[in-house]
């Protein structure tokens, strides 16, 4: 008997692409799901981003021929409180 895992939308280093569907990370479920466990503490979140955008800049970067994305608005802008 298989036991079918169930694949959390997670980034794919280096790619920074959603394990699960493939989109963008974070993709609209992983944000979904961020904003729930961060409900009522938006600096926690946006702490943590920050952590993942430092991250991920210098590797999309080298994916990248051009230049470095700009990732503020894929990684923070949908996260600050409206
Ligand atoms: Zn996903």
């Amino acid at each position: 008997m298989t036991v079918r895992r169930v694949i959390p939308h997670e980034p794919m280093r280096p790619l920074w692409r959603c394990r699960r569907c493939g989109a963008q990370w974070p993709c609209q479920p992983a944000r979904l799901s961020l904003l729930s466990e961060y409900q009522g503490n938006r600096t926690s979140l946006l702490i943590y981003l920050s952590g993942l955008m430092e991250e991920a800049a210098p590797q999309l970067a080298r994916l990248n021929s051009h230049q470095a994305p700009d990732l503020r608005d894929r990684f923070l802008t949908w996260a600050r409180a409206r």
